[in-house]
């Protein structure tokens, strides 16, 4: 698949920061072009955090499509929990301020890395 690859880890916590092992990742997102695949549903994938409640994605950077800055859309759910439903959204991206949907509190941290990008997320669930 062309596209720079990125790789976000991270970990989902409770509000008390007890990491929550377990916890269902649902990651869904277009392509370097743009586009999602709604037939093969390539670049949907899930994953559970591990006991230290740490996640680790493997993809490529998504593309624009128009009326959206570049950005990931992710479920999160800790075991039993009501699931939510959010986005994850890159720094520096000429068409964050115009996306009338882009919240700054979800951006990543992103770096450079030899093989593409490398990007942190800490996610924080509202339950005790
Ligand atoms: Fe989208």
């Amino acid at each position: 698949m062309s596209g720079t690859r990125l790789v976000i880890t991270g970990h989902v916590f409770t509000q008390s920061c007890t990491p929550v092992a377990g916890a269902l990742l649902d990651f869904w997102q277009a392509n370097n072009a743009g586009v999602y695949d709604n037939s093969g549903y390539r670049l949907r994938g899930h994953q559970f955090t591990d006991p230290m409640g740490a996640y680790s994605l493997e993809t490529i950077v998504p593309g624009e499509y128009p009326g959206r800055t570049a950005h990931i859309h992710v479920k999160v759910r800790a075991p039993e929990k009501p699931v939510l439903t959010t986005q994850l959204y890159f720094p520096g991206e000429g068409r964050n301020q115009q996306d009338s949907i882009f919240n700054a509190a979800l951006l990543m941290d992103v770096h450079d890395i030899s093989a593409g990008k490398a990007a942190t997320f800490t996610f924080v669930l509202d339950v005790p």
